[in-house]
């Protein structure tokens, strides 16, 4: 359980209570323009917050302060937490409306137009009266999960993210060499642009042969080897991609708090 749980969720996973997809929470004005803002410009909103990042946190004495001014941000603005496949999929059962749309990252920094983005409900209207995204394309909660399985077996990590926090309005599914804020989150490990996911991997000892694909594909570097036997760190994230890779199914998530009561 995270703070989140706790303020927005009852003290049970907060994603997947439908409250924080309810489309009355987008008739706040402040909420709609916010989203808009988040699309139409992406690339001076998240360019420029990259760019004073890269400055401001590596001057000691404004370093607290716009730790502080990010972390605000990307708490109560533009929060990111990770999910795992099965909560991803349960995710898309929730709101009405389920929709693919371009992923901003692709578009705006590599010219490329990539539908893997997920869209809920009134998000998905408002992006769709954005050209630059229009139309985005109902696919509906089955089909959602089938694209969510092809991804995650691809090593995408799956992240949901708030427009003005408790509203979710969306589910990207990237990777740290794609995606702007899964970079920042990489850069920075004292900003809390992506949030652990409410799981942890765990390997099998017994079946494990070290042969090391999952430290291979694990994005957070949370895999060592030692004596033929991967191990899992601290720095998990509990996204679930190294599951995909294990030859011999030695990996399987487990609940963080269950790991963290056995310590
Ligand atoms: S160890 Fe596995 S679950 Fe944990 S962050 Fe790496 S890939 Fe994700
Ligand atoms: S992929 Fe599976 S078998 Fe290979 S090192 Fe990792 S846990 Fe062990």
């Amino acid at each position: 359980m995270c703070e989140f749980c706790v303020q927005h969720g009852a003290g049970k996973k907060w994603y997947l209570a439908a409250q924080n997809y309810a489309d009355k929470l987008v008739q706040s004005q402040e909420r709609r323009l916010f989203i808009e803002s988040v699309f139409k410009d992406y690339r001076k909103m998240y360019g420029r917050q990259v760019r004073i990042a890269d400055v401001a946190l590596k001057i000691p004495l404004v370093k607290k302060y716009a730790l502080m001014k990010f972390n605000a941000f990307f708490t109560s603005d533009h929060s990111g937490h990770v999910v795992s496949l099965e909560d991803a999929v349960s995710i898309c059962g929730i709101p009405g409306r389920v929709s693919l749309v371009d992923c901003p990252c692709s578009k705006y920094l590599f010219g490329k137009d990539v539908k893997k983005c997920i869209l809920f409900g009134t998000t998905a209207e408002i992006v769709d009266n954005i050209p630059e995204f229009a139309p985005v394309q109902d696919i509906g909660a089955e089909d959602a999960a089938e694209f969510l399985k092809g991804l995650d077996e691809q090593g995408t990590i799956h992240t949901i993210w708030t427009f003005k926090t408790p509203y979710i309005g969306v589910i990207c599914n990237c990777n740290n060499r794609d995606c702007v804020l899964m970079h920042l989150n990489q850069r920075y490990k004292d900003l809390n642009v992506i949030r652990e996911g409410h799981e942890v991997a765990v390997v099998n000892k017994e079946i494990c042969n070290g042969c090391g694909n999952c430290q291979r594909a694990c994005q957070f570097k949370a895999v060592t080897i030692n004596e033929k036997k991967a191990k899992i760190n601290n720095s998990c994230y509990g996204c679930g991609v190294c599951r995909n890779f294990c030859p011999v199914g030695a990996i399987q998530l487990v609940p963080r708090i269950e790991l963290e009561l056995i310590k």
